[in-house]
């Protein structure tokens, strides 16, 4: 039998990171086993559910690379299929109408609470029938005996007394089917084999089960995968970067090191930490998801995002950060400013954790003189900074070779001939050309920015010097 799990959103906000951890997980188990993944909208729930947020979902299982089988399939536009299972629930006897009116299901439910019951339909209309030519919905009849038992991939052997089982609505009185209803529906008709979810969701199984078995259906494998909490314990929230997927893409994070952390949350193999699409394919399984709570942990993703970005080629991540620097500029990077930055890319690159990161640190190579200097960078151009660059700018514009091991030589020579340390000049130099006190090789700049920009942006600083 060939595997067919499935992601099945509700479309009501972002792509959250958890959602997206729970797609990746059906995505790599299907791919493992050579599969079908499919993408299912629960869009029923009219009220909340935007078009805004279903492309934020498809444009983040996209940009995340978790392609989906076939077309995504609308919930709501099954509704008439739902409708029909229910009505055969109540032609096998296995469902009733119920003409309660809420005023009477509160009532019982204050009943059982005062008398310390779960709050549960009585089951009135079960025994006497629903009143005629009143509005009804259409409920379950629950076993209320026995217990339900359900192997869980992860949760091991889980169970409930049924007696604790609500004789569930599966029709509301104007038609609609319920949210229960359709998902079991749904994943019988998509021959769903596996059901990856959120643990939040072990308790509708119990219930569902029900419904399957009303239907003489087989229950699909179950693996009910514990929610992500923050680095403090606690369930993830925004505090914590609960957030959408799109607000990661915003921070420079790369998808590719966005799945291998999510895949790593929750799911392992041995101690391997990084690992490319294809080896997470290759290793997926239920057995290895854990049973207590992934913690997220920001630090650690930033850190797997730079080992991702140093593997980029240099060009791409030339174009990666171009829409970045031209917001930051207002105007369109050149020619002669790419291939700065391609050359300088090898450099920057090694230092960088997000492509927001690299776009900043990138930002020196590319903007006009005067360049924005940072606090520390200031600090380095103080007026006794001054005398030190105009005998460098004196000994540059001698330079016939323009290239960082020449440039070297003679900023080493000078420092030694005037018996300072090569930080003296070489601090208000990286400073002068770059704007901050951390760079890339200050060599390799000088020898990337060109003579004539070089000796532009150190003649700038001494004259605003002066000019201050
Ligand atoms: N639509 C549900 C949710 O977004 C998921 C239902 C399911 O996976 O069965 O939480």
């Amino acid at each position: 039998m060939s595997v067919v799990t499935r992601f099945a959103p509700s479309p009501t906000g972002f792509l959250h990171i958890g959602s997206a951890r729970t797609a990746l997980f059906n995505y790599l188990y299907a791919r493992h086993f050579g599969g079908t993944f499919l993408l299912r909208i629960e869009d029923t729930d009219r009220a909340r559910s935007t078009q805004e947020a279903i492309d934020a979902i498809l444009d983040g299982m996209k940009w995340l690379g978790l392609e989906w089988d076939g077309e995504p399939i609308f919930q709501f536009a099954r509704a008439a299929r739902h409708a029909e299972v229910a009505k055969a629930l109540m032609d096998s006897g296995k469902a009733y109408a119920c003409s309660c009116t809420p005023e009477e299901l509160d009532e019982m439910r204050a009943k059982a609470k005062a008398a310390g019951l779960p709050p549960k339909y009585d089951g009135r209309c079960r025994v006497n029938g629903a009143a005629p030519g009143k509005p009804f919905v259409v409920r379950l009849k629950a076993p209320q005996e026995g217990r339900t038992t359900i192997e869980d991939h992860v949760q091991g052997e889980v169970g409930v007394d049924n007696a604790q089982l609500d004789d569930l609505v599966l029709l509301r009185s104007d038609g609609t089917p319920t949210y229960m209803l359709s998902v079991v529906v749904d994943d019988h008709d998509m021959n769903v084999t596996h059901i990856i979810r959120g643990d939040d969701h072990l308790t509708n199984t119990f219930r569902q089960a029900q419904i399957y078995a009303g239907m003489g259906w087989a229950l699909p494998d179950v693996a009910h995968i514990p929610l992500i909490h923050g680095p403090d314990g606690a369930k993830m929230s925004k505090r914590h970067g609960a957030l959408g997927v799109d607000a990661y893409r915003d921070m420079g994070l790369l998808p590719e090191a966005l799945c291998n952390y999510l895949s790593r949350l929750g799911w392992s193999h041995g101690d391997d930490e990084i690992f490319s699409r294809a080896q997470a394919i290759s290793w997926f399984d239920l057995t290895s998801v854990g049973r207590a709570p992934a913690r997220f942990d920001m630090a650690k993703l930033e850190h797997l995002n730079a080992h991702y970005l140093r593997g980029l080629e240099n060009a791409r991540l030339v174009e990666m950060i171009t829409p970045d620097l031209e917001k930051i500029l207002g105007s369109a990077l050149t020619d002669l400013h790419k291939a700065r930055l391609e050359r300088g890319m090898q450099g920057l690159k090694e230092r960088a954790r997000t492509l927001t990161d690299l776009a900043q640190s990138a930002l020196f190579y590319v903007h006009p003189v005067p360049l924005v200097f940072e606090p520390k960078a200031r600090d380095l151009l103080s007026g006794e900074a001054m005398p030190h660059l105009r005998m460098v700018i004196a000994a540059l514009h001698e330079v016939t070779t323009w290239d960082e091991a020449t440039l070297e030589g003679m900023t080493r020579a000078l420092a030694e001939n005037t018996h300072h340390k090569l930080g003296t000049f070489a601090q208000p130099l990286r400073a002068a050309l770059t704007g901050r006190a951390v760079s890339p090789s200050l060599f390799e700049v000088m020898e990337i920015l060109g003579k004539d920009e070089t000796l532009e942006r150190l003649e700038n600083v001494i004259y605003r010097n002066e000019d201050s």
